[in-house]
């Protein structure tokens, strides 16, 4: 058994990640033939789901098509909508009118010029409207494809939003009926260990011990196997990311065919954010917050204001849900043949939909690095901790990024935000280099970073951080190439916003004619 093949995988837990790490294993290893890997999944028919997760990354694309989902269907059954990037309201300064954009398109012409040599030089025109067509395509209602534009191709790069209740029963049906993987709906009660430490067997409430090569933990925050069984620590950072309870709703739209943003809005608040997240059917709204700088009373007089607000007064409230969670990731997802994936591994605020994408990720490289025996598993599990540690460290300081810009003085939360006692270090390091050039490769060197260098722009130079540039000898021609970019950006948008649909048109023509296939 020691080093004996791996051909039977058992993820445990049917959320988000449980149906999307089993669904890539299936369709990369062939599950539906006999000859394939085995992929069992548990789901226990007594613990709920966490029930949220609605925003992603362009990267779900990819997932969606490699376990050969019909994007039409996953918009049909999922009340998917198009997501093009995050508008930030409120987080620089507490006014109505401040707000930037961090979209999914790279900045025009961001290999060939010095972009934010040339912003600088404009003044005070907005970094994310000079660089990028995206934002002038969202505030315009535009959807980021035309309605004969092929199932997953874009016209402008984009992710989803979707009702994670509905992704889960559409990746069951998918994976049970399509993809080969066995469902067994069941309560794991405890573990079955090998002398040398590896798991053996999960015990199940009515189907007994259910053996396997390697165990995939998504039981959520209940870390079933990574946490109770393992006991391996997690590396807290509540010091640097306060947020720690979030209430979420669910809000009806006033009217049938009230418009649907195509990107995600979050609005800062005194101690916390809101997040605003337009589906087909309805909009999720929810309110993050540190419980210590405020409680739930005071969040859900916020929520009611915004709501308010944004909604009008014919808007109703669906379902409400508050949820506790304890920023941090796990030291090591990988241990002897158990790997955790999704909350069980970690959670930080969903500020930049980075859990979803991690699951994905961890998901993907679980795959395509699967060891053929026990033999190999360590030097795969040590590479994937290092991977995993390296990319959570990179989505802490990216998010504390939002918060340390901020010149909100209106509350302690804030100012707790800016105090250097809370920053990352390495982030204070490259607040220090960035002051006097941009974010670049060299400062995140990984092929595969969560956060490319570009987001890193988009935020820093969204939230007014002003760097002085160096003088260089390309000074003319730099100038020249940075002023051609931004001229291409605003003419691609001066083009694309009438040649593109509303974005509740397209979700319309999906529901009711579909996209063409690839
Ligand atoms: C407020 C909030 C907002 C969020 N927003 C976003 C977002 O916008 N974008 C994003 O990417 N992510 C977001 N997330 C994170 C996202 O919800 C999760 O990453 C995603 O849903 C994956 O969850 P999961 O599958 O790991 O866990 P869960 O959904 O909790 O699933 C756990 C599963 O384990 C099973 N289980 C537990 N114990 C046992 C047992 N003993 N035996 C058998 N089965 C068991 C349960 O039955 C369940 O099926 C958000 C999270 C929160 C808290």
């Amino acid at each position: 058994m020691l080093n004996g093949p791996v051909r039977h995988v058992v993820v445990v837990g049917g959320g988000s990640a449980g149906w999307l790490t089993a669904a890539l294993l299936a369709a990369d290893h062939d599950s539906a033939s006999p000859s394939g890997l085995r992929v069992t999944l548990i789901e226990s028919p007594d613990v709920p789901t966490i029930g949220v997760g609605e925003g992603t990354w362009p990267t779900m694309r990819d997932t969606l098509r490699r376990i050969g989902v019909s994007e039409t269907d996953f918009v049909r059954a999922c009340d998917a909508t198009f997501k093009q990037g995050s508008k930030f309201v409120r987080w620089t300064r507490d006014h109505a009118d401040d707000h930037y954009h961090h979209p999914f398109v790279l900045p025009q012409g961001y290999h060939d010029a010095d972009l934010v040599a040339g912003w600088l030089r404009r003044g005070d025109t907005p970094f994310d409207r000079l660089v990028s067509f995206q934002p002038a395509l969202c505030d315009a209602g535009r959807a980021p494809k035309q309605f004969g534009t092929p199932e997953y191709a874009a016209v402008a790069n984009y992710a989803y939003h979707l009702d994670a209740a509905k992704l889960g029963l559409f990746l069951r049906a998918h994976c049970t009926q399509r993809l080969g993987v066995r469902l067994v709906s069941d309560h794991v009660d405890g573990v079955d260990a090998q002398d040398n430490g590896d798991i053996a067997a999960l015990r199940t409430r009515a189907h007994g011990p259910i053996e396997a090569d390697l165990f995939v933990d998504c039981t959520g925050m209940r870390a079933l196997l990574i946490g109770q069984h393992y006991g391996i620590d997690r590396t807290p950072c509540g010091d640097v990311l306060f947020n720690d309870r979030a209430l979420a709703l669910q809000v009806r739209y006033p009217e049938a065919d009230t418009p649907i943003a195509c990107q995600t809005i979050s609005t800062a608040q005194a101690n916390g954010w809101i997040w605003d997240i337009g589906l087909s059917a309805r909009r999720g709204v929810g309110h993050v917050y540190s419980s210590a700088h405020t409680d739930a009373d005071a969040v859900e007089a916020a929520l009611q204001r915004y709501i308010g607000a944004t909604g009008g007064a014919e808007c109703e409230i669906i379902a409400r849900q508050s949820l506790a969670f304890d920023p941090g990731y796990r030291r090591r997802s990988w241990h002897r043949n158990c790997v955790a994936i999704g909350l069980s591994s970690g959670f930080v605020e969903p500020l930049e939909a980075s859990s979803l994408v991690l699951v994905e990720l961890a998901a993907t490289m679980l795959s395509e690095q699967l060891p053929a025996t026990r033999e190999t598993m360590d030097v795969v599990a040590a590479r994937f901790n290092d991977t995993f540690a390296y990319r959570w460290e990179r989505v802490i300081e990216f998010l504390k990024l939002h918060y340390v810009l901020s010149q909100r003085d209106d509350s302690a939360y804030w100012r707790d935000h800016r105090d250097a006692a809370s920053m990352p270090a390495r982030l204070g390091e490259l607040l220090t280099l960035w002051r006097h050039q941009p974010p670049s490769r060299y400062d995140l060197p990984r092929v595969d970073e969560v956060f490319p260098s570009a987001s890193w722009q988009y935020i820093l130079y969204g939230m007014d951080f002003r760097p002085q540039t160096r003088a260089t000898t390309r000074r003319a021609t730099d100038a020249a190439r940075a002023e051609a970019a931004f001229r291409e950006a605003a003419e691609i948008a001066r083009r694309m916003r009438p040649a593109l649909p509303a974005h509740r048109e397209l979700i319309d023509h999906i529901h009711t004619r579909g996209l063409s296939p690839v």
